[in-house]
């Protein structure tokens, strides 16, 4: 059975590359028929809030990516706490005292000596001395994984082979002073816990990976397989963080008016050799998911093709897709007829607000021929009206003024909705209603 996690740091709004490492995760495992868990690394309480918590339980469900179980992390202390216990046990741990201050000034003298920032392992050659002295100072001793100077190699299902020597990286901190444990510990507690068979992250945790392989070893069980996604650039090739403010998912939706399908049917296929195709439903996405079509390069996401993708999305989805969404545009009378009818003419869903407004008014009719415009007017059939309205109409119209093509149909729409283009009028038509289309014809504004 394949488990895979998604998870966030509820420290801030998830963003598209969050979303893309969700999206594959949860693809990863629907696919295999697997099962999809939400872990919220919720540790660090100075920045962890309840309000972000809540965010990413609507922005995936925005999303449609569903998850089988949550958990908390800091629900979880006394199993990360127990495996501090066992590693301390091992002589996995060891502690150390050095400030924030005296670390950093460390790496600078390493850097100028062009020498790699790995902690030097002072810690390890302490007395009992030393330490009864900083006790004494009141320090309190964060404590250090003790890696294996050893290689740690794997293979990513992403990246392909992936070698680190063990004397190359900095031995992880994994207990805070206060005694709180570190991300690296919970991470790993938590998916020998529960059972991932998939970790799927972004590249920036290949090095925390490597320190991760010897952990689990260290606490008994077998590592996971890693799936490592390149970080996404913008256009230009560069990290998008400074951007990340505005392609929050909150913003997609709320400020661009984003589908969630247009941002998946994008997110689907980023770094893979695949066409973007606009998808309105997850399921085929399962279906043809296939984790060997990522690459290692780093993926560009453009958001003028989202903004591209979204119409598309927008002009396959049906009256039963969207209905759910029409009270809270405030237009619960929206019928499907009407939807087919203006779908092609949106570029965001709320713009049927608009095309709604066009036919309920208030319409401003632009008229240029008022002659033209009171004849149309008096040809008006009588109601009840339908679809057949409009051409009954028209010929009336087409055979007292002469007028035909072009020269016909324009000054009627002008007159009818205020535009030049827009849905059928033979469906707008019924919607707008004789009153106001001889009100409109006769430049009222209704
Ligand atoms: N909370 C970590 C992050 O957001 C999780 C990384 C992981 O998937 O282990 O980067």
């Amino acid at each position: 059975m394949i488990v895979t996690r998604f998870a966030p740091s509820p420290t801030g709004l998830l963003h598209v590359g969050n979303a893309r490492t969700a999206l594959v995760a949860w693809l990863f495992a629907r696919h295999a028929g697997g099962r999809f868990l939400l872990r919220v690394d919720d540790t660090d309480t100075e920045r962890s809030e309840e309000a972000y918590i809540a965010a990413i339980r609507r922005d995936l469900a925005w999303l449609g990516l569903d998850w089988d179980a949550e958990v908390r992390q800091s629900d979880r202390m006394p199993a990360y706490d127990a495996a501090i216990d066992r590693l301390k046990a091992a002589g996995r741990l060891y502690p150390c005292y050095e400030t924030p201050d005296e670390l950093a000034l460390k790496r600078r003298s390493q850097l100028q000596q062009n020498r790699p920032p790995i902690y030097d392992r002072a810690a390890l050659a302490m007395t009992e001395a030393d330490r009864a002295r900083f006790e004494a100072e009141g320090r309190r001793p964060h404590w250090r994984f003790l890696l294996a100077h050893a290689p740690i190699a794997w293979e990513d299902l992403v990246r392909g082979p992936v070698r680190f020597e063990g004397r190359d990286l900095s031995d992880p901190v994994i207990v805070r002073e206060d005694g709180r444990p570190l991300y690296h510990i919970c991470s790993v507690v938590d998916d020998i816990a529960l059972a991932i068979t998939h970790v799927v992250r972004g590249e920036d945790h290949v090095a925390n990976t490597a320190a991760h392989i010897q952990m689990t070893e260290a606490l008994g069980a077998a590592p996971p397989a890693f799936v490592h996604l390149p970080l996404l650039a913008d256009a230009a090739g560069k990290g998008l963080s400074k951007r990340l403010g505005s392609l929050t998912l909150e913003s997609l939706r709320e400020a661009a008016g984003l589908e969630p399908m247009a941002v998946v049917s994008l997110l689907a296929r980023l770094g893979t050799a695949d066409p973007v195709v606009p998808q309105t439903r997850l399921a085929p996405l399962v279906e043809c998911f296939d984790i060997e079509r990522f690459g290692r390069a780093t993926p560009k996401f453009d958001p003028d093709e989202l903004k591209r993708l979204n119409p598309q999305v927008l002009h396959h989805l049906d009256f039963a897709d969207i209905a759910g969404r029409l009270p809270g545009l405030g237009l619960p009378d929206v019928d499907p007829g009407f939807w087919e009818a203006v779908r092609p003419n949106l570029t965001v869903f709320a713009d049927l607000a608009d095309w709604w407004r066009v036919a309920k008014g208030p319409v401003a009719p632009q008229i240029a021929d008022a002659d033209f415009a009171a004849a149309a007017a008096d040809a008006l059939p009588s109601e009840p009206w339908d679809e057949e309205t409009w051409s009954r109409w028209v010929e009336t119209v087409k055979a007292r003024t002469g007028l035909k093509g072009k020269a016909l149909f324009r000054p009627l729409r002008l007159a009818l909705t205020g535009r030049e283009s827009g849905p059928e009028l033979k469906v707008l038509l019924p919607l707008i209603g004789r009153d106001r289309a001889r009100a409109r014809l006769l430049g009222e504004s209704a």
